[in-house]
Formats: structure tokens, C-alpha cells, sequence
């Protein structure tokens, strides 16, 4: 057992980290590690912290996974480790003047003291060249592991002040083996899990633990079948919006409800009491905040159904081309063969182009059903 097992189908990266974790001159004090969604950037980038804090079991260090180092680094409880997971729209400068503040003391017990920025392409310009001064002159003890879809996504200035470490896209039979180890789940469910999540680990675990999950997923792919006409597809599109709206609200209210609870016991005042005028501004941000989170959400589960209706068409082209290739959507084998006997290859094409349009007008903040409208009318027949 090491830090490593739940970094699946990365053997290159993992050997990088690995040896700058145990060998002085393969160190450096900035990372930055790139992959697409779901590829396990957050889970290699705690794993490599454990592995720099590690003290070593029977003489096995790099991350052995038992000793307390480890463990507590990989449950987030280690006093010299600072992950910044947002799930808001942006890190605010303030945050990173907090964090380069936190950079700059001495690990108490640890090796390192090690930031994880876990969405690093999420800072505007100006809180990018905050952080630029404290990557570019550390000291000696801390390591800045920044974490972002692509070294694209963060400005040149960061990206060539860090070294760079790629994870691919796993194969999809190496996250079923993990599902399968680590959750439990049964293998055939593991793997028809992990291909239908396109080897998104997160993803491919919900797939396979909910079956709600299972079923939204299966109403998205459906929506393609039954586009008949313009009608359909505006309604297809709205149906979209809503399922994507119900589960932002589904995710996001219980833990609203508590980081409320928390700042106003924070404040000092009792359930029921009314809020000091002063203390007003402070709530306000909360909720601010907590807005901004939804929303994201919202487009989050909006781009995950896009990518899944890709996969279908996906699955129609490999099917109209004769592909000697697994299909993504085995379990949706009727719709993808009625889809590819009802179509021809380059209009398949031009429905995915026409899904890869909409994720980018969502991306560059375009009303979700506007964007979504005009992708669901030109997946109709075209006769
Ligand atoms: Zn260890």
C-alpha cells in the first residue's frame, strides 16, 4: 500500500513526483499539474504531498502510507498542508494574500509546508501576479503545487515558473479496478461505470454508488432520440436547464444552510435573533458566495450532460464508420443504432460541433438556454 495506489493510470506522472519526493535533486519548489477533468489532478496532488511529508515506515519513504505523515496529510488534517479546493468561480486576491502569508512560516513538524491550489486557473490577472513573486522566491521549506485542466488555462508568467506534470486521460478498465478495490462496487458495474463517465474517476464512482445519478444520466442521452422538430428540441433544452438547476439546489443546500449556521454562531448570535446591521455586510458576502457556487454548479452539470450527449454521437459515428472500438454507451446500443441508421457520418459531425458550440457559449457565460436551444435544434432529423 503507498500514497500512489489511488493515482490510476498515471505511471509516468507518478514516477516525476515520486522521485522529487525522495531524491533532493529532482526537487523543485513549484508544480504544476495538468489534466483534464476527472483525470485525478487533486488526488496526485495530495498523494505527492503525503509523499514529501512522509517520515517512512521499515524504511520505505516517498510515501509510504502508513506512517502519520501520511495519513494525515491524505485525510487534509496535516498542520503544514494548505489545499485550496474552491468550488467558487474565482480564488480572490485576498485569499492568495492569505495563502502567501501561510507560504512564508516554517513547517512546525513536517518536511514541507506544502500548497495545494487545487483550481489554479481560476484567479484573475492581477491575483495571478500576487501569487507570481511568492512561486518565484519560496523558502527553502515550502512547495506550491498548483493544479489546473491545462497549462493553457494558467498565465505564462506562472506556467513558466513551475515544472510541469501531464496526467492523461486513465483507462477506463484502471478506474473500474479502483472502484472496484478501494468502493467495492461489482467489476461488471465498475467498468460499464467507468465508460459511461468517460474514465472520470469522481464521476464514474457516483454512476456506479446512485442510482439517480444512473437515471439522469440516462434521461440526458434519451433527449437525443426524442428531438423530432423545433418543438422538441426547445423543450428538450429547458428540460436540460431544469435537471441541471434541481441538482445545483440539490448539492448545494444543506451545505448553504450550514456554512450559514457556522457564521452566525461565528458572529455570536443565537438562532432567531435578528442580525446587527454591522454584521450584515458579512452575511451578504456568505450568500454572495454561496449564489456563485450554484451557479457554477449548475454549468458544471450542464457541461457533464453535453459531454455525455458527445459520447453518444460519439458512439453513432464509430457505429456508422464501422469502428472496431468499444462504445462508450454499450447499455444505449438501441439508440445509438437507430440514431446512426437515421443519419449519415458528417451529419453526426456537425451535431457534435454543434455540442462542442454550446459547452463554449456556456464557458464564456452565454444564458444556459439560449445556448442549449440552438444546440437541441440542430440535433433534429435533418432528412
Ligand atoms: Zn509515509
Amino acid at each position: 500500500m503507498s500514497v500512489w495506489d489511488d493515482v490510476v493510470g498515471q505511471p509516468d506522472a507518478v514516477a516525476t513526483l515520486r522521485r522529487a519526493a525522495t531524491d533532493p535533486a529532482a526537487m523543485t519548489h513549484a508544480w504544476l499539474l495538468t489534466g483534464p477533468p476527472g483525470s485525478g489532478r487533486s488526488v496526485a496532488a495530495r498523494a505527492f504531498a503525503a509523499a514529501l511529508q512522509c517520515t517512512g515506515t521499515d524504511g520505505e519513504t516517498g510515501g509510504c502510507g502508513r506512517c502519520r505523515a501520511c495519513t494525515t496529510t491524505l485525510a487534509g488534517t496535516h498542520p503544514d498542508l494548505t489545499v485550496v479546493a474552491t468550488d467558487k468561480v474565482v480564488i480572490t486576491i485576498d485569499e492568495v494574500r492569505d495563502l502567501i502569508m501561510t507560504a512564508a512560516r516554517t513547517p512546525s513538524s513536517g518536511r514541507y509546508r506544502v500548497i495545494v491550489v487545487e483550481d489554479a486557473d481560476r484567479m484573475a490577472e492581477r491575483t495571478t501576479n500576487v501569487l507570481l513573486k511568492a512561486i518565484e522566491e519560496p523558502p527553502p521549506h515550502t512547495v506550491w503545487v498548483l493544479c489546473a485542466p491545462s497549462a493553457q488555462d494558467v498565465l505564462p508568467t506562472i506556467r513558466s515558473r513551475c515544472r510541469g506534470v501531464v496526467l492523461r486521460v486513465p483507462p477506463a478498465q484502471d478506474v473500474a479496478d479502483l472502484l472496484v478495490r478501494r468502493d467495492g462496487i461489482d467489476p461488471a458495474v465498475a467498468l460499464t461505470a467507468a465508460r459511461a463517465a468517460q474514465s472520470h474517476v469522481g464521476l464514474a464512482r457516483r454512476l456506479a454508488r446512485d442510482a439517480d445519478a444512473r437515471e439522469r444520466r440516462d434521461a440526458v442521452l434519451e433527449i437525443a432520440r426524442r428531438i423530432r422538430g423545433v418543438g422538441d428540441a426547445v423543450l428538450a433544452a429547458g428540460e436540460l436547464v431544469d435537471v441541471a438547476k434541481a441538482e445545483a439546489v440539490a448539492a448545494t443546500t444543506e451545505r448553504d444552510a450550514v456554512e450559514k449556521a457556522e457564521l452566525m454562531r461565528a458572529l455570536g448570535v443565537q438562532e432567531g435573533d435578528t442580525l446587527p446591521p454591522r454584521l450584515r455586510s458579512q452575511l451578504r458576502q456568505l450568500e454572495d458566495d454561496q449564489k456563485r457556487r450554484a451557479t457554477r454548479r449548475q454549468r458544471d452539470v450542464l457541461d457533464r450532460s453535453m459531454v455525455d450527449l458527445l459520447s453518444l454521437y460519439r458512439d453513432v459515428l464509430v457505429v456508422q464508420l464501422g469502428a472496431a472500438v468499444d462504445l462508450v454507451n454499450a447499455e444505449h446500443d438501441g439508440t445509438v443504432r437507430a440514431l446512426a441508421a437515421d443519419s449519415t457520418p458528417e451529419q453526426t459531425i456537425r451535431r457534435m460541433d454543434a455540442i462542442g458550440v454550446a459547452r463554449e457559449r456556456l464557458e464564456g457565460n452565454v444564458a444556459p438556454l439560449l445556448a442549449l436551444e440552438a444546440m437541441a435544434v440542430a440535433l433534429r432529423p435533418q432528412g
